[in-house]
């Protein structure tokens, strides 16, 4: 049985776990968070207006990466953080 190892509090549960199911709306809103911060982070680069400018596409971005990548991602049922696996 697979294992999968929670990056925040280091505790495994097995991949089978429906705790750790994730719907697509809240790998999307993982995945729009993550984005958001990234496209943040490219747009620092050109400036700080381009930083607050490259939020909006990055969670756009991300965010639909998370909605179809959701069967990668999973809840800890330990601390509850969504990650991917
Ligand atoms: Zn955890």
């Amino acid at each position: 049985m697979a294992q999968i190892k929670c990056p925040k509090c280091k505790r495994n549960f097995s991949s089978n776990n429906t705790e750790s199911f994730v719907t697509r709306g809240a790998a999307a809103a993982a995945g729009a968070g993550v984005g958001a911060w990234f496209g943040a982070e490219i747009g620092i680069v050109g400036g700080p207006a381009s930083g607050i400018a490259g939020t909006v596409p990055g969670a756009i971005v991300g965010g639909l990466a998370g909605w179809f990548a959701a069967d990668q991602f999973r809840r800890c049922p330990h601390c509850a953080r969504i990650f991917k696996t």
